[in-house]
């Protein structure tokens, strides 16, 4: 090639680079979070107000994760289940007060079976601790002794942010809802610092804002009971996507495994459902449905997803067949064979 002819092509790949550099691509962080790994990804051309807002919320999320443990340190949600559990008001900030409110909110909605008041459950399980212990399965008199007492988000009462329970029984534990609530506030702030597309993933959980350039945000749910990914779907601008599996996390004894959703009615953990997946734009909403619906199982889950007003669910069993709304089975694209598809009549489209 003639020298002069080398010298266009570098300039026009320094150019290139250059005109690369001034426009949106990927930019990617992980932090280590709420004991998880928070995968941060942004489209953008503004790569320093990306690495500024991964900071904060760096910070922000370390702040949320000693608040709102139930059982580490003395955080507030230590100190409120201490004060509750010996009768006593305490006054919260407003966040936590409103994190609260809208977990009695989807715990009522969800006939209690999303019932994050059944903290004494969860620790006599074992769940409450980071790593799930192995043993024998909790004393059955002891589990029926805690279903007795009947704790319930009903009994928790709120005069602004000062909470009291009826019931001293009451002991909260966000495990199930805390995450999603998180995901959607990170996508927020985000869009605060002028990331407009982004997503935010914690071990499959995750919310997103705008696009992936021309092409909508493509996502993985995972197989619950094999390898890799189930299904994907296209998310669009705010939605959230949030996945309950009994696969999570467990504890497994004489090769019996138990997973570590509680059925709040009986205070055994939940068998026939192998994963629930909500998509909703409310993350949190997202995250205590998913749970309530592992719950709730195949013969349930349709009236429980009503009444929390979700039209995008799916579920498999522990069978491999997956039970589907309309609207979820409209936009999922499966990527392996599954078993038996059910799609439910009768949910309305909405959220
Ligand atoms: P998730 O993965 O969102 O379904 O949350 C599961 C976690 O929530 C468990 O590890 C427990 O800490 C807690 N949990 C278990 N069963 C319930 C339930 N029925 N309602 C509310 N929280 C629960
Ligand atoms: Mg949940």
């Amino acid at each position: 090639m003639h020298l002069s002819c080398r010298i266009l092509l570098l300039f026009a790949v320094l150019i290139g680079v250059a005109a690369c550099d001034r426009g949106p691509r990927d930019h990617h962080q992980t932090l280590l979070v709420f004991g998880t790994l928070l995968d941060i990804k942004a489209y953008t051309d503004q790569p320093a107000e990306f690495d500024a807002a991964v900071r904060d919320l760096e910070r922000t999320f370390q702040a949320m994760h000693r608040e709102w443990h139930a059982w580490k340190g003395d955080g507030e949600l230590v100190r409120l289940n201490r004060m509750l559990a010996q009768g006593d008001p305490m006054t919260v900030t407003p966040e936590l007060a409103d994190l609260l409110q809208q977990a009695k909110r989807h715990a009522e909605l969800s006939d209690h079976l999303f019932n994050p008041a059944i903290g004494r459950l969860i620790a006599l399980w074992g769940f409450h601790s980071d790593e799930p212990p192995g043993g024998p399965p909790p004393d059955a008199k002891k589990i029926a002794s805690l279903i007795d007492e009947t704790p319930s988000m009903s009994q928790l009462l709120f005069e602004e942010n000062r909470i009291h329970s009826t019931n001293p029984a009451v002991s909260l534990d966000l495990g199930a809802f805390a995450k999603g609530y998180a995901l959607n506030l990170a996508i927020r702030r985000l869009q605060a610092f002028g990331i407009a597309n982004a997503i935010v993933n914690a071990g499959g959980d995750l919310c997103v804002s705008g696009h992936h350039g021309d092409r909508p945000w493509t996502i993985g749910i995972r197989h619950p009971l094999g390898e890799g990914v189930i299904a994907s779907v296209d998310v669009v601008d705010g939605e959230c996507v949030l996945t309950s599996g009994n696969y999570e996390r467990y504890r497994e004894y004489e090769s019996i495994r138990y997973a570590h959703i509680i059925d709040p009615r009986t205070g055994y953990p939940v068998e026939h459902v192998a994963s629930a997946t909500v998509i909703s734009k409310d993350g949190g909403l997202a995250d205590a449905a998913a749970t309530a619906l592992s719950v709730a199982g195949p013969a349930q889950w349709q009236r429980i997803a009503k009444q929390m007003g979700l039209a995008q669910v799916m579920l498999v069993d522990d069978n491999g067949d997956v039970h589907l709304s309309p609207d979820m089975r409209e936009r999922i694209e499966f990527q392996q064979p599954i078993g038996q598809v059910i799609v439910s009549p009768g949910l309305d489209a909405g959220s």
